[in-house]
């Protein structure tokens, strides 16, 4: 590993000064990814600025009645809320299905979202890739691409977003809140990654040089009756192959509110909307779920090695609906 400077934050203007004052700077949550990528030399960081002292480690009751969860909280002690685990069950199960118990006392909310693809090309600096240098071509898509992305992804890359934790925060529109030199901002979790299209490696729409502060979760009823289940290769853990958030408020056998969201098939969290306007309003049986899985999955556009996930989706998308729609009918 290269040599590099290491400074520890105090506080969040002190944070966000530092980094203004060094382009060649990173912020340092957990480590957990940014320090293996240092490694690997994938990352090369003059300096790191080390938040996790920043006040930012708390979750609260927001004013509306929804929650705020800090940046530096970790995924430990986020899985573990009473409130998280009773208003957003799913948010829980997300996180502890993240990686083994070491890292996720290790790891931040902030880092979690902004953790890099683990799209082997990437970190293999022998090998073309457009997320690490831009034009140099995209390895996956001729190459190993079993676990690459199946909805919105693009001739220039088709590596997945490997986050647990943010398709739980995308299904229950989770807001990202940052702070810059000029003050603070937020975007939500929709909006924070953006589109691969002919720019895999500019990868979030936040300010270069913001820290993310925080995640707010707005009040979201149905929430309560939420899950989240992941396919994974082995069962100590792993990445995911592909996985479903779902929420489900049931009224006289009919679906009253849905939440739906897929992880491990895009280049971000995918909140599934046309799903969900297809289980809206309709009857809470197989044929529905069904549908609602197809409607969302039309727009999979699949390689020769990763077609598989399609119906393993599908069948992930019915499975975690029926059971919630059992357990949830009125
Ligand atoms: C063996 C292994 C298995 C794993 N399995 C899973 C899994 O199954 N599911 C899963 O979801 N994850 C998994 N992970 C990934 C792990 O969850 C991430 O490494 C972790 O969440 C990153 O958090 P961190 O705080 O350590 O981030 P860091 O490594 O410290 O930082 C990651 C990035 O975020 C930036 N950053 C950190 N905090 C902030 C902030 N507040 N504001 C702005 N930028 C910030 C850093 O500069 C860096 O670019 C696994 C990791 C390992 C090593
Ligand atoms: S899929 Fe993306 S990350 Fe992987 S090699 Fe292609 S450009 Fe790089």
């Amino acid at each position: 590993m290269r040599e590099f400077g290491y400074q520890r934050a105090d506080d969040v203007s002190g944070a966000v000064a530092l980094l203004a004052a060094d382009p060649d700077a990173r912020f340092l949550g957990g480590g957990t990814n940014l320090v293996d990528l240092m490694k690997t030399g994938v990352e090369r960081p003059a300096r790191l600025v080390d938040v996790r002292e920043l006040p930012l480690d708390a979750v609260e009751e927001t004013s509306d009645g929804g929650l705020r969860i800090g940046a530096t909280v970790t995924n430990s002690d986020l899985a573990a809320h009473p409130e998280v685990r009773r208003r957003y069950p799913a948010l829980t199960q997300a996180v502890l299905a993240g990686a083994s118990g070491q890292l996720r006392n290790m790891a931040t909310v902030g880092g979690n979202l902004l953790q890099r693809t683990r799209c082997g090309y990437f970190t293999d600096l022998s090998k073309p890739c457009n997320k690490r240098v831009p034009g140099s071509g995209c390895s996956a898509i001729t190459g190993e691409h079993h676990n690459h992305a199946v909805l919105g992804a693009s001739d220039h890359c088709v590596a997945v977003h490997p986050s647990d934790m943010g398709v739980a925060l995308a299904a229950f529109d989770a807001v990202v809140g940052f702070e810059t030199p000029d003050g603070p901002g937020e975007l939500p979790l929709a909006d924070f990654y953006l589109p691969v299209g002919d720019t895999p490696h500019r990868e979030t729409a936040l300010p270069a040089g913001a820290l993310i502060t925080g995640v707010t979760l707005p009040p979201a009823p149905v929430a309560a009756r939420s899950r989240y289940r992941k396919v994974r290769e082995r069962a100590s853990y792993a990445f995911a192959i592909g996985s479903v958030a779902a929420a489900l408020d049931v009224e006289d056998g009919v679906v009253r509110e849905a939440r739906l969201a897929f992880g491990a098939v895009a280049s971000r969290p995918w909140r599934a909307r046309a799903a969900e306007a297809v289980l809206t309003g309709a009857p809470a049986d197989g044929d529905t779920f069904a549908a609602a899985a197809d409607a969302e999955l039309a727009a999979a556009r699949p390689l020769p090695d990763n077609g598989y996930k399609v119906t393993l989706m599908r069948n992930l998308a019915v499975a975690v609906l029926t059971e919630l729609a059992e357990e949830t009918a009125r």
